[in-house]
């Protein structure tokens, strides 16, 4: 199934909810803008590459629109113009001031050298400077870039437009980037886990959690979970599952992976399973923060936690969601559970215009207090329309979209 078909599905059954007519349905689906840009490079050793580069902008009715930048093989407009639209209704959610976008280009990066993705991103950006922009779309890490990437979309834009470092957010500290940005979406996902639990009176010594993905995203959610006392029993990379009944000693696993180039590879203090087997243990919280399309119609009858939180973009299938609902299982959905990044970087954003320094004990507060009242307004939602958590944050989402494009007028 093609990315954008998932998010239109997940679109389509809370716009029922709504009763949207299907003018508005159309037009909030179709995105503002799609670029596709070429970017020739010159390669290290004096071969001319040609990569493709896309930008699409979904909607700015609630504010400049804002959304990550990938380079990843497997980038096309489909799968751009998908995560745009989620970025959209993400920051609907947690209701920062925000459209959405995203952009991507098509390139490995592992195989380029740091001097060879210096070039390939000071190109793109040429190609597309004038519409991206502090007040008009602002662009952010995703996966295959990070922070350094960031500097240089600053450095590039700024020389067109003079300086303004909110034009892009994840910056490094040091570059007018935020305390606290690196952890935001994996510390946003143990906030919500732990709301979550809190809610379904489970308490967290007594809740045994699976992650998939020791990443960025991982790690800091197995870091915030561990120290909020959860037993974590199983966690993976793509090295493979590391996992232990009892609960793993993840401050030792934050170490081997920090001193092993990011990779759990070789850690020996737990068995060692393959991925498959880890998402069908028997666990009562599972935590997919690696990759999109994990849980499908193959494996889902065979997947025994209670409660999903999906840190990862659309790692369920549409199909095997409606069968995890059936059974009662609650999924917290991504829109919600990975928001903490684009909050933070929100904060960045604000931090940038006002030309003034937040500490990292007041990025948390925020953090912690956005995605709080977040998770209240869907579960409240999701108890009145008695709708999964996933349709009651779309319901929120595409109703907080509508107002502000009707506030505004049509034309
Ligand atoms: P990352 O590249 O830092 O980490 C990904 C992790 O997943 C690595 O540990 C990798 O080894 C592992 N992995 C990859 N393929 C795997 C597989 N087949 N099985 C098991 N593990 C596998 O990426 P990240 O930033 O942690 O992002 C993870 C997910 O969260 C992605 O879906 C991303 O789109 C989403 N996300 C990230 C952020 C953010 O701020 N980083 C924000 C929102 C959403």
């Amino acid at each position: 199934m093609k990315a954008s078909e998932s998010v239109r599905q997940y679109f389509e059954q809370a716009a029922d909810h709504l009763e949207l007519p299907d003018q508005l349905r159309t037009l909030l689906l179709t995105p503002r803008r799609e670029v596709r840009v070429q970017i020739p490079v010159e390669m290290d050793d004096g071969r001319i590459e040609t990569l493709l580069g896309y930008r699409v902008q979904h909607d700015n009715a609630r504010g400049p629109m804002k959304g990550g930048l990938r380079y990843h093989p497997d980038v096309d407009l489909d799968e751009v113009r998908a995560l745009a639209t989620l970025m959209t209704y993400k920051t609907a959610v947690v209701d920062i001031p925000y459209g959405g976008a995203k952009g991507g280009i098509c390139v490995d990066p592992r195989k380029l050298s740091k001097k060879e993705m210096e070039r390939v991103t000071r190109t793109f950006i040429d190609q597309i400077h004038d519409v991206i922009g502090p007040r008009v779309d602002i662009p952010a890490p995703d996966m295959g870039t990070n922070s350094e990437v960031m500097a240089w979309i600053r450095n590039q834009w700024e020389k067109y437009h003079g300086f303004h470092p909110a034009v892009v957010t994840g910056k490094p500290v040091e570059q007018y980037g935020a305390e606290g940005r690196e952890e935001a979406t994996g510390r946003g996902v143990g906030i919500l886990a732990f709301k979550m639990l809190t809610r379904l009176s489970r308490k967290p010594n007594e809740t045994r959690v699976v992650i998939q993905g020791f990443g960025n995203v991982g790690a800091h959610a197995a870091k915030f979970l561990h120290e909020s006392d959860f037993k974590i029993v199983a966690v993976s990379d793509i090295s493979g599952a590391y996992y232990n009944p009892g609960g793993l000693n993840i401050p030792k696993l934050l170490r081997h992976s920090l001193s092993n180039n990011g990779s759990l590879e070789g850690y020996d203090t737990a068995e060692k399973i393959d991925n498959d087997q880890l998402l069908e243990l028997d666990a009562e919280l599972l935590i997919p923060a690696a990759i999109g399309g994990v849980i499908h119609d193959g494996n889902v009858d065979r997947i025994k936690a209670k409660y999903i939180i999906e840190a990862a973009n659309g790692p369920i299938y549409p199909s095997a969601d409606k069968k995890l609902d059936e059974r009662g299982v609650i999924v917290l959905p991504d829109i919600l559970a990975n928001a903490g990044g684009v909050t933070v970087s929100y904060f960045e954003w604000v931090q940038n215009l006002q030309y003034y320094k937040w500490g990292l004990n007041r990025v948390r507060q925020e953090l912690d207090r956005a995605l709080s009242s977040a998770f209240e307004d869907i579960w409240q939602q999701s108890q009145q329309r008695n709708v999964s958590l996933r349709t009651a944050a779309y319901i929120i989402a595409i109703d907080r979209v509508r107002r502000a494009t009707e506030l505004a007028g049509i034309g």
